[in-house]
């Protein structure tokens, strides 16, 4: 990854700047606000799932101010699947039980909201109290399923974007502003 001044080169790809830190750090505190005003006097439990929703997570949970919130990490494992449906995944390292608990899972964007819908579908298999999705960025012209986070920091168009948490191939997670792939 290079950074010059108006734009950041990862993989030979050029990125530019999309959303400020302070127009994210603004949005993140408006969902905790929501979560606060949904979930207070309960004693959530926030499963970030990994790789990309550690830096919205670690943000949103300081900021949601409920003292009894906690978190946990999940993470996917994905295989081609024999049926048409193509790729399919499996989830991993849920080591808690969250029956009859208040779980938010904290994901860092919804694309075509196939990953979201199975996450849905297998954890409420483990019969949650309550199940709400939250993510950091939503591309609702993509979705392929119809699935509707409860909580959205940033509705935005179908273009691949990176930072925050948000990666190309692992690289640029940890640019503090998010990039947009340039038109040019
Ligand atoms: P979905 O199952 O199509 O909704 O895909 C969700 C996953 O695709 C996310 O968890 C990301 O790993 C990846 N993804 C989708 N769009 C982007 C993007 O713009 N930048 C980085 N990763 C993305």
């Amino acid at each position: 990854m290079t950074m010059s001044e108006n734009s950041v080169k990862v993989d030979g790809l050029k990125f530019v700047p999309y959303l400020t830190r302070e127009r994210i750090d603004a949005e993140v505190k408006r969902v905790a606000s929501e979560i606060h005003r949904d979930l207070k006097g309960k004693k959530p439990l926030f499963l970030c799932v990994l790789n990309g929703a550690v830096i919205f997570a670690a943000d949103l949970l300081r900021e949601v101010g409920i003292d009894d919130a906690k978190i946990n990490f999940v993470r996917y494992a994905s295989y081609e699947g024999t049926n048409s449906t193509g790729k399919v995944k499996e989830i991993m390292g849920l080591t808690e039980d969250i029956e009859g608990m208040d779980v938010v899972i904290v994901e860092d964007i919804v694309d075509t909201g196939l990953t979201a819908s199975m996450m849905v579908a297998d954890l409420k298999k483990r019969k949650p109290r309550s199940l709400r999705f939250a993510t950091l960025l939503n591309k609702p012209e993509s979705s392929k399923t119809g699935f509707m986070p409860d909580y959205v920091a940033f509705e935005i168009p179908p273009k691949f974007i990176i930072g925050y948490g948000l990666d190309l191939d692992g690289k640029a997670r940890n640019l503090k502003d998010i990039y947009v792939i340039a038109e040019d």
